[in-house]
């Protein structure tokens, strides 16, 4: 099929695999030690054209569908989970925001910058003391003189030190729950934000995490994002199609750890390694399924957040069994600093709690399918 850019999805992929083979791979080990974003990977995001894979033709981007925008996430993560998260979060939380809820100015200001990748996009709705119940946020905006001034702190918040636009939620008043949280574009450099804490993680080494810190922060009025209390629903939007980027990024590892299962059983074959394997082959093939069919249905048009949450959910589960059962199959070099084996079952372990924890994914597919019957 081809693309409105002109290009297919093979080719897409085609260039995710290149992208991995030659750039990502060599360096995934060092940016995992270093904890750091290799200045090459984010440039060659950008020149292979990567970073506007998901925006429209007439802002610069490639307008790729979802199960497109899904194989080329999975074929990075492949080589690198954290690079796949940094682009999964740029494209679908930071600029599918700006994309489906900007206005024209706003998008034609900002979107070909996001599109070309000359800049990096966060999203930042997590607080220190809310996360899953993102109702009850509690960094407050106030409406002043030509715009709005906020104040408060986000937290886990996605390549936010680096990026250069960052979508950032806030509410007029706590008490007000879910009406009073509107969405804001926070450009680079803006006076009043700064990072606090830099977060040392165990896995997605190399994509920063950051704490952010907003004092008397002011904005224009032309910073608003959608319409005054929209917010949660401009952020529950772009979660749920996140969440199958996500899944996707996932995915990947999985597929990585059951690739490194395999050739460790097949150095010294033993019945139970087979059988591991075998298991293993099973839990990947039905990640694959329902991470393409959630991609399908959303391209299709159709309502897509159940498909996208067992998505995520079945996806995360199968990443942290099989990088988990790799291990043993791997034996004690396994378990060596720096291994293989060993990064995946770290990068695997953040899968479960990233856009949506399982407990919530539970939650949204439990009330749908029994509540809604
Ligand atoms: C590496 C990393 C990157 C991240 N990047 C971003 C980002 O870019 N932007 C951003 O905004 N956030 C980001 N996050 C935050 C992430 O989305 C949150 O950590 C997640 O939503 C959970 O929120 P919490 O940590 O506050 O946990 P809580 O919501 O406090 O949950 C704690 C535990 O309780 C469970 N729980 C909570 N509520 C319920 C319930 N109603 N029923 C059953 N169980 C429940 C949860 O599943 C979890 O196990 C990132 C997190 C990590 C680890």
């Amino acid at each position: 099929m081809t693309l409105p850019d002109g290009r297919s999805a093979t080719d897409w992929v085609q260039v995710a695999r290149d992208l991995a083979s030659d750039v990502v791979r060599p360096r995934a080990a060092a940016m995992d030690r270093e904890d750091r974003l290799p200045e090459e990977i984010r440039r060659e995001l950008a020149a292979r054209g990567l970073m506007g894979l998901t925006a429209p033709t007439e802002y610069g981007g490639a307008n790729a569908d979802t199960r497109t925008v899904a194989a080329v996430l999975e074929t990075l993560s492949v080589a690198s989970a954290a690079v796949a998260t940094i682009l999964s979060v740029h494209l679908a939380v930071a600029t599918g925001p700006v994309v489906d809820h900007g206005s024209e100015t706003q998008k034609r200001s900002w979107v070909p910058h996001l599109a070309s990748g000359e800049w990096l996009g966060a999203f930042a709705l997590t607080e220190p003391s809310v996360g899953s119940d993102a109702a009850h946020l509690t960094t407050r905006y106030t409406r002043v003189d030509g715009g709005f001034r906020l104040r408060g702190n986000k937290m886990f918040t996605t390549s936010a030190e680096s990026a250069d636009l960052i979508v950032l939620f806030a509410t007029r008043d706590p008490e007000i729950g879910p009406h009073g949280i509107s969405a804001f574009a926070v450009p680079k450099g803006t006076h009043g934000l700064s990072v606090g804490q830099r977060l040392d993680k165990l896995g997605l080494r190399g994509s920063e995490t950051v704490e952010l810190v907003l004092e008397d922060v002011q904005l224009p009025e032309g910073s608003l994002l959608g319409a005054e209390g929209h917010g949660l629903r401009i952020a529950l939007q772009a979660l749920a199609g996140g969440r199958i980027g996500i899944a996707a990024c996932a995915l990947g590892v999985a597929r990585a750890a059951f690739e490194e299962m395999r050739t460790a059983a097949a150095r010294e074959p033993e019945d139970w390694k087979r059988s591991a394997v075998a298991r293993a082959f099973g839990e990947l093939s039905a990640a694959a399924t329902l991470v393409y069919h959630a991609a399908d249905v959303k391209d299709r048009g159709l309502p897509f957040v159940d498909e996208a949450s067992a998505a995520k959910l079945v996806a995360s589960q199968a990443a942290m069994h099989i990088a988990s059962i790799g291990m043993d199959v791997a034996g004690p070099t396994g378990t060596r600093s720096g291994s293989p084996a060993e990064r995946l079952l770290r990068d695997a372990r953040v899968f479960p709690i990233v856009e949506g924890t399982t407990e919530i994914q539970e939650l949204i597919l439990g009330r749908s399918l029994v509540d809604r019957t």
